[in-house]
Formats: structure tokens, C-alpha cells, sequence
């Protein structure tokens, strides 16, 4: 008996190619059936064609709603070669489908159009077209779909051949689901925008990275954001900085069962911290000695030292706070230069003092504490989608930090060295890579952060380390300040006294002694030796390891005692040795923690 005709389904909006690849068909004796407007262009060139209605026997309904939607139509796409199919078909008097042509109206191109109204939208969603498209690519093992013009050469080349293979049918169905795919995400998309309802489910941001980086805006495709802007509305960078700042104290929380606060800038900490008691000098460093309450609040002494850190790089940070905010915390945010904040919960006084800085605009994030997100995150990146498993993996100070290289007849961590490392990976889990961090008392005292070589991460770190307890000299403690004087330019002019860096010339001295009423002398090299001497017990961690000794040498010139870093390098033993020998602990962290 002779094989029976095969039939092509053709129905494109985009109806390039599609008389050259008509007479290709034809030419291989395939019957054409079309929907209407795509069989009239086939018609008019002069091929045979049938309209679809040929095999529905129903007319195309609702101004084109319903052209294709018909069993004839599905029945025939859907069907397999098993005898039970081959009945049903029978019993129905219906053909079997062998090619499936379509692609879909342009619901991207028209929802791109300003002003575009929901009805408009509406009529450019395309039922049929995805149907036929669907059905066509899940029975790929006998069925062909082509969703893509540039595709029709290729396939009347194999066509005259002989067969469509195996292969492409599976090529030509993946494209199919993409197609349908990136459809239903731009619908998606669209009502997301018209009906989620701002801040529930998508936030309009007022750009992207920069001003000219339009339109941009943040969103989830499944439930609702994990955030509430209570004040304020968030950028673009607030958000990197709010979203990664949130996890870092989550963690340090969890890790230490202190309260935790961190100050981000530019999607690194410049501070990060558990509210471990101030000392006196602690609150004069970090200006918080007149804060009424302070005492009391575990999340004010985070804050304090989260900001006191390195005063000058957390201007104008995004604050994450690991529990509710109260009064005393809020006091101190409240006088600082700062673009927001995030926490799970605040007290009515707290809100009530956030929301009043900078005239209510002043960013307040409420965040979901209970919020997990999924385990895979993507990006795009040049319109190139990557993906990975998110860096779930828990850092805690019993089990992070027990392996210890050197020295050999170590004891156990004293539980301040296992707290200080703990404080010093969690925040470098959250850093722009390379990083090395060092710590003390519960707190980030040095950051380096998104450097290319580690050495430079060491160095830099070390030197704001070397800064911040410089400003415990009694000459910084002690600066006889001119009435007036902002509090930033308090934290400038400490910067460069604890630096060592003298003013070039008569301009620039000017400049730098106009905030004294007595101006302090320059720290000699001496002076600068001795007290650098007496820091001590200095944690640090290093977000991959060490490949030369000089990282090792550097960070013992800050008071360090314990180094934990993962190993790997040819020079590990190198490092051992060097370390042993400066009387520094050593612990291999086994967590290589890159972060972009
Ligand atoms: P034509 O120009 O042939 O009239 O229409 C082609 C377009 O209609 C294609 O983009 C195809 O995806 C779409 N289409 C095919 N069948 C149906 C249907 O039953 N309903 C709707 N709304 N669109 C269909």
C-alpha cells in the first residue's frame, strides 16, 4: 500500500519565508493546511493550500480567538504510532499531523509600545500558536516543528534528502519550548507590572546602576518579595548592598547568638559586627559616648561597632541590623550620613526617628526573617543567563575552625579567636572578592575588598586595620575640636592624622586644620611602632588561600594571632612555617568563599 500524504500545519504571524518553504512542501507532495491569514499569502502565490477549516469543518471564530483549537488539529499532532492512537484517530476520521509550522504575534513588540493599554496586550496573547507549538515539540518523536524562519532552508534540505532526522526534530522542539517560553515570561512579565501591585510582588526602581541605566526594577516570579519599604524608595545599588548586607547579619546572628548589625558600601562591608559591651574608649572612637541607652542594646554596640570600624568608607552605607530595631540603635543611624537600612522589625520609636531623616526619604526596608530563598540563583551578564548553586554553605565557630595546621601541640581556640574568625569569614562570604578581613573584639577591624592580587587585599586590610587602632591613641582620643565641626569631618581628619599622611602644602594645610582648635602633631614613625606594638590578638581570614608567605608577614606587622584560610597553595608549607615561627595559629577553613 502506498504511505499516505503528510500533512503540514502552517500558522506564522512572521510570515518570512514561508512561500519558499510552501513550494518546498509542496514540491515533496505535502498537503498544506493554513489559518487564515497564512493560507490566503500561500494562495495568492499560487500553491495549493486548505484552509484549516478543511479538516475542523468549523469556521475561524471570535476575529481569529479560535483558528486552531480543534482535536482535528491536536488529535493529529498529539498522536503516536501505537495502535490505540491509530484507533482513536480512525474512530474520529482523523489524519495524522507530520509537520507543524508557527510562530507567534508579537506580544513583546506591542507591550514595548508606550502607552500600551491591558486590551491591547490582551489581543496579542496567542493561544493557539503556543498550542500548536507545544503540542508539536512534546511529540517530537514523530513530529516536526519549525518556530524559526531562519530554520526552513535547513529543513526542505533534509526534506529532499528524505527524512527529517531524529536529531533535528529534537533541535527544532527545544526551540519550539523556548519560543513558548520567553513568551509566557513577557506576559508574565507585563501583568506582573500591571497587577502584582508596586512593592508586593515587583518595585519599580528609579534606575539601574547609573542615571542613564533605564527603566529598572526589582522583582520575584513566585510569592512576594521578601522586603517592605516602610520610608523611602530603594536604588538599584541599595538593594545589593541591602539584600547582601541582610544575609551577612542573618548568619553572624545565627552563628553567635548576638545581636549583629553590618554598614555596606559599594556591595562590600566597610563594618560588620555582634554587640560585644563598648568599652569607654570604644564609644569615643566610635562616637556614640552620649548616646542614652547604649548600654543596654546589644544591636546600638553591633551598630556602633559596625560603623566605627572604618568611619570614612561607611559614609553613606546601606545598615543591616539582625533583629528589631529599638530606640537606641535608631538614635545613633539617625545622626549619621547614611542611605538606609534593613532589619526584620522596628519599635515605634525607632520608626519614628528613621522615617523623619532626610525629610522621609530616608530608605527603611523591612525584611521577611523567615525568608529562604531558592537554591539556585541566576544572572545575566551580556545577555548570557548564568547560574549556580547560592553559597548556602554555614560558617559556625565550633565547626569552621577546629583544624588547626600549626602550631602543632596547639590547644583548642579560645572561644574570642573562634568568635573574631567567625565575625571576620561571615563578613568575607559577603565581599567582593579577593578579600581578606581582620577582626577583634566581636568586630571587622580591617576589610580589604575587591582586590586583584591577595597581597594588596592583606596590605589593604592591614593598613585599615593599623588605622582604626591608631584612633585609640590618646592624641586621636583626645583632639581638641573646633565648635561646628560635622562628624564627618571629624572621621576625615582622623583619617589622615591616623594615616601619618601631612598635609602637601599651604592650601592643603589649611584645609586639614581649620576643624581644630588645637592642632595634633603628627605621629612620629616611633610613636606610630610603639602603639601599633601593643595591638594584639588580631583574627584574620582570607577568602582563599595564601599563595605567598608575604600575606603571612604582613598581616603579623597588625597584632595577628590567628590566621584561618582554606589551603591549596604550593606554598602552604611555606606558610606554616612562617607563621609558627611569628607565633601565629593556624587554621585551615575548608570553604573557599569567592563572592561577585
Ligand atoms: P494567520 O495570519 O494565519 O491568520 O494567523 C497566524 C497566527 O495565529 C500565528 O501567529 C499563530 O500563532 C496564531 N494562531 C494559530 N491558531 C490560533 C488560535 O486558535 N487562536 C489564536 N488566538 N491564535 C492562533
Amino acid at each position: 500500500s502506498e504511505a499516505p500524504q503528510k500533512i503540514a500545519i502552517l500558522s506564522v504571524y512572521n510570515k518570512t519565508g514561508l512561500l519558499d518553504l510552501a513550494k518546498g512542501l509542496v514540491k515533496q507532495n505535502v498537503r498544506l493546511l493554513a489559518s487564515g491569514g497564512t493560507s490566503k499569502l500561500i494562495k495568492e502565490a499560487g500553491f495549493p493550500v486548505e484552509d484549516v477549516s478543511a479538516i475542523t469543518k468549523a469556521p475561524e471564530m471570535l476575529s481569529g480567538r479560535v483558528k486552531t483549537l480543534h482535536p482535528a488539529v491536536h488529535a493529529g499532532i498529539l498522536a503516536r504510532d501505537l495502535a490505540s492512537d491509530e484507533k482513536d484517530l480512525a474512530d474520529q476520521n482523523i489524519s495524522k499531523v507530520d509537520y507543524v509550522i508557527c510562530n507567534l504575534y508579537p506580544f513583546k513588540d506591542t507591550i514595548a509600545k508606550v502607552n500600551v493599554t491591558i486590551p491591547e496586550a490582551v489581543e496579542e496573547i496567542d493561544i493557539g500558536g503556543v498550542t500548536l507549538l507545544r503540542a508539536a515539540a512534546k511529540n517530537h518523536s514523530r513530529v516536526t516543528i519549525l518556530s524559526d524562519p531562519e530554520d526552513y532552508h535547513e529543513f526542505l534540505k533534509e526534506l529532499e534528502k528524505g527524512e527529517v532526522t531524529e536529531k533535528s526534530r529534537q533541535h527544532y522542539a527545544l526551540k519550539a519550548f523556548t519560543h513558548t517560553a520567553d513568551y509566557d515570561s513577557a506576559i508574565s512579565e507585563f501583568f506582573r507590572r500591571k497587577y502584582a501591585g508596586e512593592g508586593e510582588q515587583q518595585l519599580t526602581l528609579r534606575y539601574g546602576a547609573n542615571p542613564h541605566q533605564k527603566p529598572a526594577s526589582a522583582y520575584v516570579t513566585e510569592g512576594k518579595l521578601p522586603f517592605k519599604a516602610l520610608a523611602g524608595s530603594p536604588g538599584y545599588i541599595n538593594l545589593l548592598d541591602a539584600l547582601n548586607a541582610w544575609q551577612l547579619v542573618k548568619e553572624l546572628d545565627a552563628a553567635l547568638d548576638y545581636p549583629a548589625a553590618a554598614s555596606f558600601k559599594h556591595v562590600s562591608p566597610a563594618g560588620a559586627a555582634i554587640g560585644v559591651p563598648l568599652t569607654s574608649d570604644e564609644r569615643k572612637v566610635y562616637m556614640v559616648d552620649d548616646i542614652a541607652g547604649i548600654e543596654n542594646s546589644g544591636l546600638a554596640q553591633a551598630y556602633a561597632r559596625a560603623r566605627g570600624a572604618d568611619r570614612m568608607s561607611s559614609f553613606g552605607d546601606v545598615i543591616a541590623l539582625s533583629r528589631e530595631v529599638d530606640q537606641a540603635t535608631a538614635k545613633i543611624i539617625s545622626r549619621e550620613v547614611s542611605d538606609g537600612v534593613v532589619a526584620p522589625g522596628y519599635t515605634k520609636e525607632a520608626l519614628e526617628l528613621l522615617t523623619k531623616k532626610k525629610g522621609g526619604k530616608y530608605l527603611v526596608l523591612q525584611m521577611d526573617a523567615d525568608y529562604v530563598p531558592p537554591p539556585h540563583e541566576t544572572r545575566t551578564l551580556f545577555g548570557v543567563n548564568l547560574t549556580q548553586h547560592r553559597n548556602d554553605a554555614a560558617i559556625s565557630p565550633q565547626n569552621t575552625f577546629n583544624s588547626i595546621v600549626v602550631p602543632k601541640d596547639s590547644a583548642p581556640l579560645p572561644e574570642s579567636a573562634q568568635r573574631d574568625l567567625t565575625v571576620a569569614t561571615i563578613a568575607l562570604k559577603f565581599t567582593q572578592s579577593n578579600s581578606v578581613c581582620y577582626a577583634l573584639n566581636g568586630q571587622v577591624i580591617g576589610l580589604g575588598a575587591g582586590q586583584q592580587s591577595r597581597i594588596h587585599c592583606t596590605r589593604l586590610a592591614g593598613d585599615k586595620a593599623d588605622n582604626w587602632w591608631m584612633r585609640f591613641h590618646e592624641r586621636a582620643l583626645n583632639i581638641k575640636w573646633k565648635q561646628g565641626t560635622k562628624r564627618p569631618e571629624k572621621s576625615n581628619a582622623i583619617d589622615m592624622l591616623c594615616a601619618g599622611l601631612t598635609p602637601e602644602n599651604e592650601l592643603e594645610k589649611a584645609d586639614y586644620e581649620r576643624v581644630f582648635d588645637d592642632v595634633p602633631a603628627p605621629f612620629t614613625a616611633e610613636e606610630r611602632k610603639a602603639w601599633l606594638a601593643k595591638l594584639g590578638e588580631v583574627a584574620v581570614s582570607s577568602d582563599a588561600f595564601f599563595p605567598f608567605t608575604d600575606n603571612v608577614f604582613r598581616a603579623s606587622r597588625s597584632g595577628v594571632k590567628y590566621i584561618a584560610a582554606p589551603l591549596g597553595s604550593q606554598n602552604d608549607q611555606a606558610c606554616f612555617e612562617v607563621a609558627e615561627k611569628l607565633g601565629i595559629t593556624y587554621v585551615e577553613q575548608h570553604l573557599r568563599l569567592f563572592h561577585h
